[in-house]
This record gives C-alpha cells, sequence and structure tokens, in this order.
C-alpha cells in the first residue's frame, strides 16, 4: 500500500487558512477573507472543495470567490446557514452533519459536529494526518469567544468534551486562530479553563460574530 503524500500548508490571515492535499489536489479550510492570498497557495493545485468550520466573516467571507476557481462545491453545516447568509447571496452546496466525509489526496477528513461558539460550528478530523482542524471551537487558549463573548459557554465546553479530548491524545489540534496543540494538552488544560469560567477566560484571539 503506497503511503498518501497528503500535507497540511497553513495561510494566516483574519483566520488561520488551512491547505490539506498533495502537488495535485487540495480541500481548503476556512478561506478567510482573502481569496487571492488563499489561491497563491494553492497554486496550480485543484480545489476539490472549501470547507467553512462555520459561517463567521473571518473564516468564510472569501468562500465564493475561493471555490469558483475550480467549480468546487462549499461546505457547510446548515445550523450556521444565518451567519452565512449575512456574507453570501448564493448558498452553500454541500450541507454538512456529523459524520460526513470528505477525501483528498489518499487521505479522509471526517466532519464532526461541535457546536457552542455557533450553533453550526464543526471540527475536521483526520486520522491519518493525525490532525483536528478546530475552527473556533478551541485553540490553544481554550474555547475562541466571539466579539460579543461565549454565546452558549456550557454547550462549547460539552463539545471539546464531547468531539476533541475522545480524539487519540497525539492528535494536533489546528486551530482557527493562534497556535496549535495537541489533544493531550488540551486534556491537561481543560480544567483550568473551566475553572476560570466565561468571563475570566482571556483567551487573547476572539472571532467575529456577525
Ligand atoms: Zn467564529
Amino acid at each position: 500500500m503506497s503511503k498518501p503524500d497528503a500535507r497540511i500548508d497553513v495561510v494566516q490571515g483574519t483566520a488561520n487558512t488551512w491547505l490539506v492535499g498533495n502537488d495535485e489536489e487540495v480541500i481548503v479550510i476556512d478561506p478567510g477573507d482573502d481569496a487571492g492570498v488563499v489561491l497563491g497557495a494553492v497554486g496550480d493545485r485543484e480545489v476539490l472543495a472549501v470547507i467553512c468550520t462555520h459561517g463567521h466573516a473571518g473564516h468564510a467571507a472569501a468562500a465564493l470567490e475561493v471555490a469558483e476557481h475550480d467549480e468546487a462545491p462549499v461546505a457547510l453545516h446548515p445550523a450556521d446557514r444565518q451567519a452565512w447568509r449575512e456574507l453570501h447571496d448564493e448558498d452553500p452546496d454541500i450541507r454538512m452533519e456529523d459524520g460526513g466525509r470528505f477525501d483528498v489526496a489518499g487521505i479522509t477528513m471526517e466532519v464532526l459536529h461541535a457546536p457552542g461558539h455557533s450553533r453550526g460550528s464543526v471540527l475536521l478530523y483526520c486520522e491519518e494526518l493525525e490532525a483536528a482542524f478546530t475552527g473556533d471551537v478551541v485553540g490553544e487558549n481554550g474555547p475562541v469567544p466571539t466579539r460579543d463573548g461565549f454565546p452558549n459557554w456550557g454547550r462549547q465546553l460539552d463539545a471539546i468534551g464531547a468531539q476533541v479530548l475522545t480524539l487519540p491524545s497525539q492528535t494536533r489540534l489546528l486551530p482557527g486562530h493562534g497556535g496549535e496543540l495537541t489533544v493531550a494538552e488540551a486534556e491537561k488544560r481543560f480544567d483550568s479553563w473551566v475553572a476560570a469560567g466565561q468571563d475570566q477566560t482571556v483567551s487573547g484571539v476572539q472571532d467575529d460574530a456577525e
């Protein structure tokens, strides 16, 4: 069996944009708001899909423009459709659900619904790459707030417990803002995030709640 040659690249803009693929094809996760920069990083590779971890502007504003390049489908969880419609006239092509799958460059990414930061927030987990793209569900400083704080702190913590801490401990967590951490590190820090509470959790990063 040949080893998949998929790799992960990052483009740092309003959010971390993650490119997963090889020299021929790529999936774009959270295109941010600058399509030109993302397409520059894509180069001459084919975009198979554009996946938005959630519908907030800093993550999803350039989705249609990036997808248009190769007439690729855009994927969003339907629970974030309202936020999406504040950015775009055209609806996303793929309604992501928990358990959905995306294939690229010999690897598979699984959709894990993790509501809290927004109702339609998801993670993309790739077992082969030992990585999960966490959007604003969790970052290195804990659950990521929106500009207006935490829309649903308890639900976001529950989602981290159910969908993140249950992944293999060496899994890299690649968030929508800031630096990465592992599941083992998140597990160690989790109690302090809970103890700090939503008013005390100063994460240093926050996301636009549009
Ligand atoms: Zn957000």
